[in-house]
């Protein structure tokens, strides 16, 4: 069965960017449709992504909270997990936002098409869906199609024990053992929630650091304390992974590779997303598309096509949901005739581990790449009142000047609930701040973002007597 309609906009994909994307068209009253594979809307960062792992992150910050106030004279004793439940609890929060999602569409008029979407000329999309092919003629496409993990061909990813993030997300087990193979974001935040639940867990990252993007002295604080619950194995590499009835054997090279291979209950690969962007057929509309499969765009998200945009994971790195989120906004309104632009200073980057470890503008490491003259001040959390106060004084606020005009350039906090303190970091930059405006704003006490004031004060001199 065969059924084809017209639209003006199109969105491929109904993940953060393009849901985004789509709802913003609407409400500048175009006629919008989105085109999406799986039933529910929100895509990786909804289903499988951001909203999962938090959910199953903060059930493991509890856990942890709950075995540190032992050493202050409150035992509550061994954890019973129930995974049957845990997954109901993550199922229930997906569920929830999956489904306002829905009711939003269904109020702004957006019609979703279910089924794989694939170009068939600059002005159609050809969709295969479980009840038939939908043809959408449209003036304006946005593609959003996102991205998915990054496998490696000596991996054999069909073994059930062998996890890629979905997988790890699907809590179908607690391994007694499990290698999480890199040392980024994803693989972190997942290592996090197994080692609260029980699970004994090695980390291999390539890079001498855990989280290569972030600088070092950041995350040596952060690895200290991860140290305590993961097994790190930096400077090394995976090179052979053989599934055998008693287990997943590992070989691995480098600096601190174990000489014999390494037996896991499970392995996760978390090693990188890749977009999606050659399974479209974009060709058959005229968009290029690079060999990793990446789109290109401007910087109002249109591709060599004139009618057509690309927005989120597609586009390029940054991969994270609030990028394609504004980016979708652009796309949006640019097809609605106003003049917008994606042309942000800062896109924030958060891992929400234990303690977490954010940061915003540039990094060190990147001024010094950009040859930019700068300096830096930091503020311990082990001098911050609320820090020690919440056991949590494992921690620091660090902010970056420009050297000539003190403005804000950057910034880094790892601490407990550092990714919600960055945003003062964040808008500073955005607004232009320098040392002084952050040190004369009076932020309340005791707070955890006080440390922003506290950071910045440090820059101008005005506290020295630091631990
Ligand atoms: P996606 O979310 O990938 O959505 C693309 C959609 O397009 C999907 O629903 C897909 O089914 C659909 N699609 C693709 N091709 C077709 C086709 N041909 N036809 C029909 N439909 C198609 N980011 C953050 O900012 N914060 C976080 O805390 C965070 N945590 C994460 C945790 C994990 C475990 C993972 C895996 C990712 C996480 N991310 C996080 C990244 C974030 O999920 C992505 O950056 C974000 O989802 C990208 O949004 P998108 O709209 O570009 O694409």
């Amino acid at each position: 069965m065969s059924k084809e309609i017209s639209t003006q906009v199109v969105v491929l994909g109904a993940g953060p960017a393009g849901y985004s994307a789509a709802f913003r068209a609407a409400d500048l009253g175009l006629d919008t449709v989105i085109i999406e594979r799986f039933d529910t809307l929100g895509g990786v960062c909804l289903n499988v992504g951001c909203i999962p792992s938090k959910a199953l992150l903060h059930v493991a910050k509890v856990i942890e909270e709950a075995k540190a106030v032992a050493d202050h004279g409150v035992v509550f004793g061994e954890p019973k997990i129930d995974l049957d439940k845990l997954r109901s609890f993550k199922e229930k929060v997906v569920g929830q936002l999956t489904g306002g999602l829905g009711g939003m569409s269904k109020m702004r008029k957006v019609d979703v098409v279910n089924g794989f979407g694939k170009f068939t000329g600059p002005n159609t999309i050809e969709v295969q869906g479980a009840d038939g092919v939908t043809v959408v003629n449209f003036e304006h496409a946005i593609i959003a199609a996102g991205s998915r993990p990054i496998q490696l061909p000596f991996i054999p990813h069909d073994d059930p024990r062998i996890w890629d993030s979905t997988d790890a997300l699907e809590l179908k087990e607690v391994p007694g053992k499990l290698l999480v193979m890199g040392g980024g974001i994803i693989g972190l935040e997942m290592g996090t929630v197994y080692s609260s639940l029980g699970t004994d867990i090695d980390v291999v990252e390539m890079f001498d650091q855990v989280i290569p993007a972030a600088d070092k002295d950041v995350v040596r604080i952060f690895t200290k304390q991860i140290k305590k619950k993961f097994n790190l194995i930096l400077q090394t590499k995976v090179t052979a992974v053989e599934a055998k009835e008693d287990g997943i054997y590992v070989t691995m090279e480098g600096k601190k590779a174990p000489a014999e291979p390494v037996r896991y209950d499970a392995v996760l690969v978390a090693i990188g997303r890749t977009p999606n962007g050659k399974s479209l057929d974009a060709e058959k509309a005229g968009i290029n598309v690079d060999e990793r499969g990446f789109i290109n765009v401007d910087k109002q998200m249109r591709t060599n096509v004139n009618n057509i945009f690309a927005i989120g994971d597609i586009v390029g790195q940054p991969m994270l949901a609030h990028k394609g989120v504004h980016e979708g906004h652009v796309a949006a309104e640019v097809i609605s005739g106003l003049k917008h632009f994606f042309d942000p200073k800062v896109i924030p980057s958060i891992a929400y581990t234990d303690p977490e470890v954010a940061w915003v503008g540039l990094t060190e490491k990147e001024a010094k790449e950009q040859d930019i003259a700068y300096e830096t001040a930091s503020f311990p959390w082990a001098a911050s009142g609320r820090a020690i106060a919440s056991d949590a004084s494992e921690g620091m606020t660090k902010l970056i000047f420009d050297k000539e005009t003190h403005r804000v350039i950057g910034g880094a906090i790892v601490g407990v609930n550092g990714g919600e303190l960055l945003g003062e970091i964040g808008l500073a930059i955005e607004m232009g701040c320098d040392a002084e405006d952050l040190a004369l704003t009076i932020h309340a006490h005791p707070t955890l973002h006080e440390s922003v004031g506290l950071a910045a004060e440090v820059y101008e001199g005005s506290i020295t007597d630091l631990p």
